[in-house]
C-alpha cells in the first residue's frame, strides 16, 4: 500500500448532534478507499441491502444473521435491516424461524399433521416461484420450485406432496390464481 492508497483519520463524535457521521465515534481507517473500523468493513449505503441478502441467503435466524454480518461488516441500521430482511422472508416465515410468534392454537386448529395446509407463493428474482406449504398442525413446510402458478404446474406438486404425507383434510389459500381456477376445483372435488 502507498500512501496515495492509505491514509488514516480519526473520526470523532461530531459537534453537531444531528450529523450523519454520529454513530462512528471511534478511530476510523480508509485503506484503498475502504472505511474501517475495528477490523470491520463499514459499507457504503448501495451494498448493505445485498450484504443482507446474501448473508441470509441460508436462512439463519436474526440472531445469527447479525452476528455474521456485524463480525464482517458495520453500517447504521444494521440490526434493524437484517430483522427486516429476515421477517419478510418466505421461506423463514413457512418455517417458522422469522421471529414471529408462533400461531394461537384454538378449538377449531388441526389435531393431527396435514389435517390443515397453508399454502402460498414467493417470487423468485429469475421470474420463476416458490410454492410454499406449510403444515398447520406441526409447521412443517414443503418446499417446490415452479416456473410459472398455473395451475397445471402447481397441482402435480400438491399431488407429490399428498403422495408423501396423505390427503390434506383442507387447504388454506387466498382466493389468487390458480387457486381461483377451475382446473383448481376440479382438483380438490376428485
Ligand atoms: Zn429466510
Amino acid at each position: 500500500m502507498t500512501d496515495s492508497h492509505c491514509s488514516t483519520r480519526r473520526v470523532s463524535a461530531p459537534r453537531n448532534p444531528g450529523s450523519r457521521f454520529r454513530p462512528f465515534t471511534m478511530p476510523a481507517k480508509s485503506e484503498d478507499g475502504c472505511f474501517l473500523k475495528a477490523l470491520r468493513l463499514v459499507l457504503p449505503a448501495n451494498l448493505r441491502s445485498r450484504a443482507v441478502a446474501l448473508t441470509h441467503g441460508t436462512h439463519q435466524g436474526i440472531i445469527k444473521s447479525k452476528n455474521s454480518l456485524w463480525s464482517k461488516v458495520l453500517f447504521p441500521g444494521l440490526d434493524q435491516q437484517v430483522e427486516e430482511a429476515v421477517r419478510s422472508c418466505t421461506v423463514c416465515q413457512a418455517s417458522g424461524q422469522a421471529g414471529l410468534p408462533a400461531p394461537v392454537i384454538t378449538e377449531c386448529g388441526p389435531t393431527a399433521p396435514w389435517q390443515r395446509a397453508s399454502a402460498d407463493f414467493g417470487s423468485l428474482t429469475d421470474g420463476s416461484y416458490m410454492m410454499i406449504i406449510v403444515d398447520d398442525y406441526s409447521r412443517y413446510p414443503e418446499v417446490e420450485f415452479i416456473r410459472t402458478t398455473a395451475a397445471a404446474n402447481v397441482i402435480p406438486k400438491v399431488e407429490k406432496m399428498m403422495a408423501s404425507h396423505g390427503l390434506f383434510g383442507e387447504i388454506r389459500m387466498d382466493n389468487r390464481p390458480p387457486f381461483s381456477s377451475h382446473e383448481w376445483a376440479e382438483f380438490l372435488q376428485t
